[in-house]
């Protein structure tokens, strides 16, 4: 006896990584619009580089001793023997192509936005994916704290063009490599009889990259870390007057900021302005009383440390917390950093599926679009018109839906119930033959048969009252 088959094994898509269906479309459609526009309207390009890069790009870049680099990378050898890694950030790639294309001899500065998918090995949680995706600005070839300004305030435009006003943009100066030499031997000396009691990533940073201490979000790091010396109080007089001016620009824009001296950021290419913005995710109905810790913690997104699986949320994952959306800062030694001429930067991005779960839980989320006109016909004649009648009115602005490959004029009638259309426009075999259309608005049943040719201007006259 023949053994039956295995059936197929049902192939899912890779942890951490998430699909757009089509009702999502709507709401990422006017998410990138407003994006567009925006970064349009405050001079921003858009610039697209490839979604995968040489890998010493970003070990140069971003950092070898970066949780990017050492964890988070998605790096392979290809056959032509290339180490190559899908891009875990924006950055780097855009100094990269700023390098490659002469952009210094453009005029300057060069503005650009990117709104992409970046690629990063993490432990998948709500708010944190594998393949996610960030909009992007950079400045390039301007050292003014203006445009670090400008990067902050086209994020928080975004923000309030959404409808979110509780937000707050942490900043800090790490100041220029002057300032933070003497620094980093204060804070190794602050460190050094208390790195036993460090998690074992801070271990670590203590001999490679004792800055990024005050980016450890392990509970007894950050207890060691409050009492650790603070860069801010040791800038350099031109480090300092370019942060003073910074602030001025955001008291100015009434962009509600708060001090964080221990904002470091996990980016090693980063000089002076550090930023990162925080909003408060709505309260639920079903959420347990919250202690004002839980609030506002007091360093990174409290996301970081109750990590709550995609697949099987947890309860702790209702109660309310800030929710890290956009950060960045100034990078002047990036350029120079992977072979470029020294050039002064800042940028920033923006997480899109933090952004869109965040709109989606306010309930902001945009309805899908509803056609203008629905299209029933009924016989082969009015089958084969179709086509060419959708293009007249494609033609003139109007939007439409149709059920071509269904019979009955009833079914058809319900989809273009179920779509919202205001009309119907009906051609039947004797319509067909005769050159008429009957429509009918949808809401009173009302229905008049027209000459075809006079179609368009009727409907157009209808939609506009
Ligand atoms: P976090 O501290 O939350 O890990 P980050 O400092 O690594 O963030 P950036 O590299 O500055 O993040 O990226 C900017 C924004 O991109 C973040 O504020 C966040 O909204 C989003 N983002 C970063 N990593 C992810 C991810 N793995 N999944 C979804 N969004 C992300
Ligand atoms: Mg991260």
């Amino acid at each position: 006896m023949a053994r039956p088959k295995d059936k197929p094994k049902m192939i899912q898509r890779p942890r951490g990584t998430h699909d757009v269906l089509p009702p999502e479309q709507p709401i990422w459609e006017a998410v990138r619009k407003t994006i567009r526009e925006l970064s349009r309207f405050y001079g921003f390009e858009r610039i697209e580089t490839p979604h995968f890069e040489m890998t010493d790009l970003f070990t140069t870049g971003v950092g070898e001793a970066t949780d990017i680099v050492t964890k988070q990378m998605y790096s392979f050898k290809t056959r032509g023997g290339d180490q190559l890694t899908l891009r875990p950030e924006g950055t780097a790639p855009v100094a990269r192509a700023f390098i490659e294309h002469g952009m210094m001899n453009w005029p300057q500065p060069i503005k650009v936005f990117y709104d992409g998918s970046f690629f990063r090995h993490e432990n998948p949680q709500r708010g944190r994916y594998r393949e996610f995706h960030q909009w992007g600005l950079e400045v390039l070839g301007d050292d003014g704290a203006v445009a670090d300004a400008e990067v902050i305030h086209v994020f928080t435009l975004f923000l309030r063009e959404w409808g979110f006003k509780d937000f707050i943009v942490e900043v800090n100066s790490i100041g220029c490599p002057a300032c933070r030499a003497p620094f980093r031997a204060q804070l190794t000396q602050y460190y050094r009889s208390k790195v036993r009691g460090l998690c074992k990533d801070c271990k670590e940073r203590f001999k490679e990259n004792p800055l990024r201490l005050l980016d450890c979000t392990e509970e007894k790091c950050m207890q060691v870390k409050k009492g650790a010396p603070q860069l801010l109080d040791k800038l350099c007089e031109a480090c300092r007057s370019h942060f003073k001016l910074l602030l001025e620009f955001l008291e100015e824009l009434q962009i509600p900021y708060a001090l964080n001296p221990h904002l470091v950021r996990g980016l090693d290419y980063y000089t002076r302005t550090v930023f990162e913005a925080y909003v408060d995710e709505p309260i639920k109905p079903s959420a347990e009383p919250i202690s004002p810790e839980a609030v506002v913690p007091e360093e990174k997104s409290a996301d970081e440390e109750a990590p709550a699986p995609v697949e099987a949320p947890k309860l702790e994952d209702k109660s309310p917390r800030r929710l890290a959306v956009f950060g960045g800062g100034r990078y002047d030694n990036l350029v120079e950093l992977v072979g470029g001429k020294s050039t002064p930067a800042c940028g920033g991005a923006l997480g899109l599926e933090r952004f869109i779960a965040l709109v989606r839980e306010a309930g902001r989320a945009p309805a899908e679009e509803k056609p203008n006109v629905f299209l029933v016909q009924l016989g082969e004649l009015a089958r084969k018109k179709s086509f060419r009648i959708m293009e007249e009115l494609r033609a003139a602005g109007i939007t439409m839906a149709e059920s071509l490959g269904r019979d009955s004029i009833r079914s058809q009638l319900k989809v273009g119930d179920r779509v919202g259309a205001l009309y119907a426009l009906i051609i039947g075999q004797k319509e067909a033959l005769d050159e008429m259309v009957i429509l009918r608005e949808m809401s009173s049943g009302i229905q008049e048969t027209i000459p075809r040719s006079r179609l368009v201007d009727t409907l157009k006259r209808k939609l506009k009252t």
